[in-house]
């Protein structure tokens, strides 16, 4: 997120001035009612449709901040969806024929999926730790991987107590502690 990420994107008014024309040329009388907000855990999306239980257009300001000219297309495809929802409830599909019409009326292409670049903003997988404690004697120790091979070198094959820790240094000594709790018993 760059810092004048706020430069960048619309300001709250713009984006109600937006708003306003794209129902225009939609037309709809009532249009429906919605809010646009900006969620910083959108990733690779960049906006979604919320349906039920309220209306709202969410989009995404990592993404959007990068990719400025592609605000109004992602607005207008969110927007869409809330009209063909007003319109004709729950029946339609997400890009069907009702969407398109939309999209085509509001000058944009329908296609369904952005092309905007997203590299650095997938979720990171995260990694863990496995802390295997022999239920026999105790002995311990932390793999990267869950190890369903292992063997105790005192008691041989066994069952061994699996727990899971988040791989940062935080999760490594929460592991080595209770490896330790459970070795003395206390
Ligand atoms: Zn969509
Ligand atoms: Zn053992």
């Amino acid at each position: 997120m760059p810092l004048d990420w706020e430069d960048v994107l619309p300001t709250e008014q713009q984006i109600h001035e937006h708003v306003i024309s794209i129902l225009e040329c939609w037309g709809d009388d009532p249009p429906p009612c919605f809010d646009v907000k900006w969620n910083f855990r959108l990733r690779t999306a960049a906006g979604r449709a919320i349906l039920e239980p309220v209306l709202r257009v969410e989009l995404n300001p990592h993404l959007l901040a990068r990719h400025p000219d592609q605000f109004l297309p992602t607005l207008i495809h969110e927007m869409a969806h809330v009209l063909v929802y007003h319109r004709y409830g729950k029946g339609p599909k997400a890009h069907g024929v009702e969407w398109q019409r939309l999209m085509r009326q509001a000058g944009q292409n329908p296609e369904a999926r952005h092309g905007m670049n997203v590299d650095g903003l997938r979720r990171k997988r995260r990694k863990f730790l496995y802390l295997h404690v022999c239920q026999g004697c105790g002995t311990w120790g932390i793999y990267r991987k869950l190890r369903r091979d292992l063997q105790c070198g005192r008691c041989g094959p066994g069952e061994f107590q699996v727990f899971r820790s988040i791989a940062t240094r935080e999760g490594l000594a929460q592991l080595q502690r209770k490896a330790e709790k459970r070795r003395t018993g206390s």
